[in-house]
């Protein structure tokens, strides 16, 4: 079972430490408020709560110190969102009049009942309106609780219950004092208790489940707020062991709770403080150091009221922070995720890409007809081994090679029958050459040949192994032979020579002066005894 962390939720620490508190918790086997068992949870739960009031009351005309018992219907209306409303009003009016018999008239019990209804049912639809995260994801929604319930609600049930005080004591109590009285301990019972209650109903098993990720030091801290607590309460007349104690000390403690702690544990925490300062006051215990009754009430009130204000706040914001922190977390984890992704992508359309360029640059270097390489590969390389053949000094020969007569072979057996001659007169060039001699498609019936380490009287001599091999061998096409001769002009690199062109301009015209002294055979371009090229020799 897995759920979203609420803010009642203790913080997550940074260090995940292994669970082992049983999901099967006490917590979850309390009756719960969403479900029928709230029919006798909400009555029951006000009855405790108006209860506990009634214990606390240090006016002598029997008003609260602090009220627990509203946050109980109102906690029912909010979880529910007012479902059943009319029944639960009528089973807090009776658990009312069962708490408060003993003490007041049926009349007073009566009034007390009804206001106390009212003042939770206003306080569940003014927040209802307002749009009221029942989580206190934000601060806002503590503001608008805050609004809501203990200021807004509380004051009308303060005014209407202040008359009846009036009405039915009076004494030396004047109404403004019973409205402050009665406001302040019904919005500080709300403060503290609601969101206490709904962070029970809401986290269940799971607060403690959250606890177990805290560290030693949280847990130290929360004993030494209990053991604050115990000290608090020890203390008569504010004093202990001679020294003195004021409750202002309970402050740092529970600031330090609502640090570590979510938002239940911390109203809980505020909710032991509060009761403790409650009980103290009512019994006439001095936390507040010798003052007057009057006075010391207002006074607990007003330490209450900052001690929850301070604490519920704080808690509030840091669920609302690590929420959000939680929120860019993800956030982040999926922008990752998404990152790395793409990256893969792109990873993988670029080795796509490397072999389509690497494929594309072959076909770009080869002639299509014929396989061998076409005349812009053939000059890339050829410029090399010239210049290699410059630097160390090696000979190098080219062979310019142009088949006799090739028109008519087209003219007579077709351009497929030429094209198979193409093909076959480059194979059987290719056949004759040694290892890093460079060979291409020149032109269209015309071949070179770059020999390096290769001078003259070799050149020659593999030209006319080429010539020969050209016309001994019919070419073969559609089962026919047919026969063909080549003529090859040779040239050896000179030291005049300033360029591959030039040498391969000498091999032209060396090829130009065979065909014009007949064709099929090879002619060599001199080599000039002045450095200037003279008439070729033809073989
Ligand atoms: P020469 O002995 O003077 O070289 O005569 P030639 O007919 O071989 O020379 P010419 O330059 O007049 O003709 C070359 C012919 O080669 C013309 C053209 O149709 C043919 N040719 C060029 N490229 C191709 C090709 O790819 N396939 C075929 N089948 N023929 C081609
Ligand atoms: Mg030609
Ligand atoms: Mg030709």
């Amino acid at each position: 079972m897995t759920r979203t962390p609420t803010p009642f939720d203790g913080p997550q620490h940074g260090r995940p430490v292994p669970i082992r508190v049983s999901r099967r918790s006490v917590l979850q086997s309390l009756p719960s408020m969403k479900g029928r068992s709230a029919y006798l949870a909400v009555p029951v739960g006000h009855y405790l709560g108006a209860k506990v009031g009634l214990l606390f009351t240090a006016m002598p005309e029997g008003s609260a110190i602090l009220w627990p018992a509203n946050s109980v219907l109102l906690t029912a209306l909010l979880l529910r969102k007012g479902r059943g409303i009319v029944p639960l009003a009528v089973l807090v009016m009776l658990a009312e009049l069962l708490a408060d018999l003993p003490s007041f008239s049926l009349a007073e019990a009566l009034l007390f009942g009804a206001i106390n209804v009212a003042e939770s049912v206003l306080a569940f639809s003014l927040l209802r309106r307002r749009g009221f995260d029942l989580h206190f994801g934000t601060l806002a929604d503590l503001r608008r609780f805050l609004l809501a319930g203990p200021i807004a609600a509380a004051l009308a049930a303060a005014l209407a219950g202040g008359a009846v005080y009036s009405l039915f004591r009076g004494g030396g109590t004047t109404y403004a004092e019973f409205v402050r009285v009665w406001w302040f301990g019904d919005g500080l019972g709300m403060l503290v208790f609601t969101p206490l209650l709904l962070g029970l109903a809401e986290a269940r098993g799971h607060v403690l489940q959250r606890a177990s990720a805290l560290g030693e030091s949280d847990w130290t801290m929360l004993a030494l707020a209990a053991a604050a607590l115990a000290v608090f309460v020890a203390t008569r007349d504010a004093t202990l062991l001679g020294m003195p104690i004021t409750i202002s000390l309970l402050l740092p403690f529970a600031v330090a709770v609502a640090t570590r702690f979510g938002l239940a544990v911390t109203a809980g925490t505020v909710a032991a403080m509060a009761l403790a300062v409650a009980v103290k006051t009512s019994i006439g215990h001095a936390p507040f150091r010798a003052v007057e009754a009057h006075e010391a009430v207002l006074r607990a009130q007003e330490f209450i009221l900052v001690l929850s204000i301070m604490t519920i706040g704080l808690a509030a914001l840091l669920g609302q922070v690590r929420a959000r922190q939680r929120e860019v977390e993800l956030a982040n984890a999926r922008l990752a995720e998404a990152n790395e992704r793409l990256e893969a992508r792109v990873r993988e359309k670029t080795a796509q890409l490397e072999v389509l360029n690497h494929e594309l640059r072959a076909l770009a270097s080869v002639d299509a007809l014929t396989g061998i390489a076409n005349r812009r590969a053939f000059l890339e390389q050829a410029h090399k081994e010239f210049d290699n053949s410059v630097r160390y000094g090696t000979p190098l020969s080219a062979l310019m090679l142009d088949l006799d007569h090739f028109k008519r072979v087209n003219d007579r057996h077709g351009h497929e029958a030429g094209d198979r001659v193409l093909q076959q007169t480059a194979a059987a060039i290719v056949e004759m050459l040694r290892s890093g001699d460079l060979v291409a498609r020149y032109g269209g019936e015309e071949f070179v040949v770059l020999a390096p380490h290769t001078g003259r009287p070799e050149a020659a001599a593999l030209a006319t192994r080429i010539k020969e091999r050209i016309s001994r061998c019919a070419m073969v096409y559609d089962h026919a032979a047919l026969h063909v001769t080549i003529s090859i002009g040779v040239a050896s690199r000179l030291d005049d020579d300033s360029d591959l062109r030039a040498l391969l301009r000498r091999a032209d015209a060396a090829l130009y002066d065979a065909k014009r002294a007949g064709r099929d055979r090879v002619a060599l371009a001199d080599e000039p005894a002045d450095g200037r090229r003279t008439e070729p020799s033809v073989a």
